[in-house]
């Protein structure tokens, strides 16, 4: 339940003005954006405006956050959200931007950035994102990355307790679908991927069921008729989770360029 506080400031974040320059950002950097409806536009707007007030920013390694960083990665991370009402990723408090693909020290030393290390997702912790990288994921779209899209992924798959790929469904039917056709998809990838085929998905989500989760959130925005062409059950409980289907969003982005 929210607090009346909470839903009170909601309210008020709403009422801001949403400036021109805003536009601007999403424009230049966030391709998927594209293809929204007006309507669709109008809630992507406040649901913005609510992310970009509720969460901790802090920039890193010299990094200045300005408000086109916080705007694109806002707008990437709302857009996951455009089906469902006040949630605006919660769990997430904080998100520490870098310049670029980042090094961290952990207990074992410091550790090589590999490919998704453009990016972190920490159960109850922040999401940390390589400034480069969100808006290489923002500008380009038809390689089905998106590095927002996929740290917040993590963080829905979070929401029952752990990153373990497993999201959660109201109707039970769907949740024993779910963790069928997952199980079979991901199996399916990962013997593919041991046997050197190429895939359609990338190869990174045979990794753990929490980065296929992560990846085939990317591609449900980014590759969403691909996706439907090549893992069609996937993609319809992809879509009875996300709550909204962005193939449409898809077509018209391609018929505008
Ligand atoms: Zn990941």
């Amino acid at each position: 339940m929210l607090g009346w506080f909470q839903k009170h400031r909601r309210k008020r974040y709403l009422k801001q003005p949403w400036p021109d320059s805003w536009s601007g950002f999403l424009k230049r950097n966030v391709r998927l954006v594209q293809g929204l409806s007006d309507n669709e536009m109008e809630a992507l707007q406040g649901r913005i405006k609510i992310f970009i007030a509720e969460k901790f920013w802090e920039g890193c390694r010299g990094l200045e956050l300005t408000e086109e960083m916080k705007v694109t990665i806002a707008a990437q991370a709302s857009l996951m959200l455009l089906g469902v009402d006040d949630f605006y990723f919660d769990n997430v408090k904080t998100i520490l931007v870098y310049p670029q693909s980042f090094r961290r020290q952990s207990d074992s030393g410091w550790l090589i950035d590999e490919e998704h290390r453009s990016g972190e997702a920490w159960q109850g912790g922040p999401i940390v994102l390589s400034w480069r990288d969100v808006v290489y994921g923002g500008r380009h779209r038809g390689d089905g990355r998106n590095l927002v899209i996929h740290e917040f992924a993590h963080a829905l798959d979070g929401l029952d307790g752990e990153m373990g790929g497993n999201v959660s469904f109201e109707d039970e039917a769907i949740m024993e679908r779910w963790k069928m056709v997952v199980s079979s998809d991901y199996h399916a990838l990962l013997l593919a991927v041991r046997q050197g085929r190429h895939t359609f998905l990338d190869p990174y989500a045979a990794t753990n069921l929490a980065e296929f989760f992560a990846v085939t959130s990317e591609m449900y925005f980014e590759e969403p008729y691909q996706l439907s062409q090549h893992h069609a059950e996937l993609f319809d409980l992809l879509q009875a989770y996300y709550r909204v289907n962005p193939t449409a969003w898809q077509h018209t982005a391609t018929q505008a360029d």
